[in-house]
């Protein structure tokens, strides 16, 4: 079979096809592996390749499948992993030279979630130095570019995990989300990328960015797809004190009645549209949906102006914290320490922190510090409840809300240079984060550069978005 034939499948068609006894996983892995080497060397989509790993993987597989075990439900998946998320021997970097060399002893929580249901893991996915960024632009190993043009960014900070699943490098991928992070590169990429309700999915084995927002999520080629990944990576788990308990996973799509749905679309979101592409589709899925008998009301969330510059203070307050323990002597290659232990920190962190941590640990040790904290951070933190209260307006109208994904498609390396202009890219995902609800963007009904529609649940509703969310994906044809 040709590895293209397989590599465009979803993983529930590559399941029916193992299934069926149509290809081996070896041959599975075979087509992935071949598309990497035509194309890797510029997508730039792995910091590490586990190629002996997982060819092992799928030899011991095989062997199951023949003896006719049990079949877990991600048996035949190949897993890319975001390189902040802990592989047992696999080197993890989390893109910045102060982890280099770092060898994790354990697996994240989800990770051994995966191997458990029969996934094997192909490699480590590139993304912004510790998850800081919107493009992937700021990785220390040199930025991924878009598998739909290589001129253009994937989107950050998963970007590496997103064009992974674009280019068809395997058939699902991990991802982290603190403000954006799945749901602006798969809208960049054209693939499905989801961000679960806060706690839904343990952070344990996770290098943390901004512990309140942080969680990690699927990506993947369709909702449906998007959905089995999580059935297996979420529920409680006592190794993250913030994993939440009794969250049911395992319902199956239930029809949802789609003459009683109310979509809500928020007034203030369509004002900071800047593309006319993206607007073109917004105004194009909007119309579709209500072609297909959905209520469509406008919803306020009138904080969502503030939502940008609360998520750029409390993102680095928690991040300059989370990034003390980087002291360029407990993790990375071995230094000249001579020069005392203060100072040795401090030089190393220097060397070896790229741009963008270094201007968040400052900006968040300043937003902190006495005299300011009042400021700014309880400030933002006053904004958060503020945020959290306007969507719970917005839900007592609309069942869930459609979005843009992103201001404008993916673009240009390099054309962003202002960091204030690279965070305004967030301005439509942010919000959701700091309210900890789940969402998910999906390819809208364009026909050039994919476009995202993003769709935003309410708190623990995680299912029943997904059920909405793979309905409406049909209705813009584009498959579940
Ligand atoms: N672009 C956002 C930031 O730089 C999102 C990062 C993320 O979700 N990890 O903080």
């Amino acid at each position: 079979m040709a590895p293209a034939e397989l590599t465009g499948r979803s993983f529930k068609q590559i399941r029916t096809g193992l299934d069926q006894r149509e290809f081996s996983v070896s041959e599975l892995l075979g087509a992935y592996l071949h598309n990497i080497d035509q194309r890797e060397s510029v997508v730039h989509v792995f910091l590490h390749i586990d190629r002996a790993g997982a060819e092992a993987a799928a030899k011991h597989l095989d062997q199951r499948l023949t003896l006719g075990e049990a079949r877990p439900p991600l048996l035949g998946a190949v897993v890319a992993v975001k390189d902040n998320i802990a592989v047992r021997g696999l080197p993890m970097t989390a893109a910045s030279r102060i982890l280099e060399g770092y060898l994790p002893p354990y697996d994240a929580t989800v990770v051994s979630r995966l191997r458990a249901a029969g996934a094997l893991i192909i490699g480590k996915t590139n993304l912004d130095e510790f998850a800081m960024g919107s493009s992937t632009e700021h990785s220390s190993f040199g930025p991924t570019t878009n598998p739909h043009d290589p001129r253009r960014v994937p989107g950050g900070s998963s970007g590496g995990s997103a064009a992974a699943v674009a280019a068809g490098f395997c058939n699902l991928a991990l991802g982290s989300d603190t403000g954006g992070s799945i749901r602006q590169p798969a809208a960049f990429c054209g693939v499905v990328g989801m961000r679960p309700t806060y706690g839904a999915v343990s952070r344990y084995g996770l290098i943390a960015l901004a512990s309140s927002m942080d969680v990690i999520g699927p990506l993947a080629r369709s909702v449906a797809d998007a959905r089995t990944l999580l059935s297996v990576i979420g529920g409680y788990d006592r190794a993250d004190s913030t994993s939440v308990p009794h969250f049911s996973w395992h319902r199956t799509a239930s029809s949802v009645d789609l003459t009683k749905l109310r979509i809500g679309i928020p007034t203030e979101y369509g004002e900071g549209i800047t593309d006319a592409e993206v607007k073109k589709i917004f105004n194009k899925s909007r119309a579709l949906l209500e072609r297909a008998g959905i209520t469509v009301v406008e919803v306020g969330l009138p904080t969502t102006r503030y939502a940008v510059p609360a998520y750029y203070v409390i993102t680095p307050a928690e991040a300059s914290s989370n990034l003390a323990r980087y002291d360029g002597i407990r993790f990375g290659p071995p230094g000249d320490h001579d020069f005392g232990h203060g100072r040795a920190y401090a030089r190393l962190r220097g060397q070896r922190f790229g741009p963008e941590p270094k201007r968040r640990i400052l900006l968040g040790t300043f937003t902190l510090s006495a005299g300011y904290a009042e400021r700014y951070y309880h400030t933002a933190q006053r904004v958060r409840t503020l945020l959290r209260q306007d969507f719970m307006a917005a839900f007592a109208k609309a069942d869930v809300l459609l979005t843009p994904a992103t201001p404008t498609t993916a673009f240009l390396l390099g054309s962003i240079q202002d960091p204030v202009s690279m965070y305004r890219q967030d301005a439509f995902m942010v919000a959701v984060s700091l309210a900890g609800l789940p969402a998910v963007t999906v390819p809208g009904p364009a026909a050039g550069l994919p476009v995202g529609l993003q769709f935003i649940g309410q708190h623990k509703h995680d299912n029943h978005l997904l059920d909405v969310v793979q309905r409406c994906r049909v209705i813009f044809g584009g498959g579940e």
